[in-house]
């Protein structure tokens, strides 16, 4: 049953709805260990976020409302949860959201919700703000807006147009999946045809394209592999031009005790673990050159929580080792553990000045370099 609303004022509202909003991390939230999670000690609703170009700044960050229909197990807004449920209105939240903007505390806003009504009216609130934003008070910069399941094509083409990203969670790995969480929310047409449509909308050459599209996986409550989750994360970068996949590990005690009991049975530091090495996955198929098939599974579907995915690769592949510092291709050097892409630019860039003899040739040998040196011939 959904809570009474109630009348707080507006930093009371934004106490309760930024903490909520805190689950949602498909907004360049930085993905390093905990820092996603981490709030700023100036305000509750002012997150860190890694920008485009590797910078660190601010993000504005709150749901509009909490009040949710939808029954997802894992997500502690449910219908069925007794907890204190309040709105924002479109012109209160530009508002604040300016105040902060013009004091230079944020770099710019992140705005979710959960179900308030239908999909199409918490549409319209989220893109109010925007539009407020946009086109009353002339803001240009970062807005990320949430796209609710079941949205229209109307409302989705208008956050398309208003936005800087949008985001539409996947949350599971394929309609079975996403069936053991919710009764309501349907896999293809609530969230697969809406990411097919951003991605039509957003693709390069046309009209919307320099919007971007993230999405979010929640690992560990349905009880999927990793496998799954990476052959669905390949097919969104490969096909939908996904601009980002983010990875939120379910936190045990959030959710229906259904998820607790039965599917998340991972203890609290391995499913941090295993969203850190999801993660890890992610920068391979992104930075890397990695496909799909270099990435090596146990048996029970799941990435080494002990080993990280490229030395898992490296130990499988121990023929493609060791590899030339002076004359492998920028290619097979990222294949090296312990080598990431500034690194092997470095290399390229001094082996065309001297030949590189020894490690320190290199770089600072750090821990990086000294597991690097194993898999190098000079
Ligand atoms: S739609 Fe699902 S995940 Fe989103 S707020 Fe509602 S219950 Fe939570």
């Amino acid at each position: 049953m959904v809570g009474v609303i109630c009348r707080p004022n507006t930093q009371e509202k934004l106490e309760i709805l930024s903490a909520d909003a805190q689950y949602d991390l498909a907004c360049a939230c930085s993905a390093n260990k905990e820092e996603h999670r981490r709030r700023s000690g100036d305000g509750r609703w002012i997150y860190p976020v890694t920008l485009p170009n590797g910078g660190k700044s601010t993000l504005f960050k709150t749901l509009i409302s909490n009040v949710c229909s939808n029954d997802c197990k894992y997500c502690p807004l449910r219908e069925q949860m007794d907890i204190r449920r309040c709105s924002l209105r479109p012109a209160e939240t530009a508002k604040v959201f300016l105040d902060y903007y013009n004091q230079r505390k944020v770099y710019g806003l992140f705005l979710s919700s959960g179900v308030l009504g239908s999909a199409d009216a918490t549409m319209d609130r989220l893109n109010g703000v925007a539009r407020l934003l946009r086109k009353k008070y002339g803001f240009r910069g970062y807005i990320h807006l949430k796209i609710i399941p079941g949205a229209s094509d109307a409302a989705i083409e208008e956050a398309v147009s208003l936005a800087s990203t949008v985001s539409l969670n996947i949350e599971t790995p394929g309609a079975k999946n996403l069936e053991k969480l919710s009764k309501k929310k349907k896999y293809i047409q609530d969230i697969i045809e809406p990411i097919k449509l951003i991605s039509k909308l957003t693709a390069r050459g046309s009209r919307y394209a320099k919007t971007k599209q993230t999405t979010q996986f929640i690992v560990g409550a349905a009880g999927e592999s990793d496998a799954e989750i990476v052959k669905y994360m390949h097919g969104l970068y490969e096909r939908l031009k996904m601009h980002r996949v983010y990875f939120s590990a379910y936190q045990k005690g959030l959710g229906d005790e259904s998820i607790a009991g039965e599917q998340a049975k991972e203890e609290p530091t391995d499913i941090l673990m295993r969203e850190h090495r999801l993660y890890q996955v992610d920068f391979l198929l992104r930075k890397y050159g990695f496909k799909e098939s270099d990435i090596i599974f146990e048996n029970n579907g799941c990435l080494s929580l002990g080993i990280d995915p490229k030395e898992a690769w490296a130990l499988r592949h121990s023929e493609a080792f060791p590899v030339n510092v002076n004359r492998a291709s920028r290619f097979s050097l990222l294949r090296v553990p312990g080598l990431g892409p500034v690194t092997v630019k470095q290399i390229l860039e001094r082996r065309k000045q001297r030949f590189l003899r020894r490690i320190e040739d290199v770089g600072k040998v750090g821990v990086r370099l000294k597991k690097a040196r194993q898999y190098l011939a000079f």
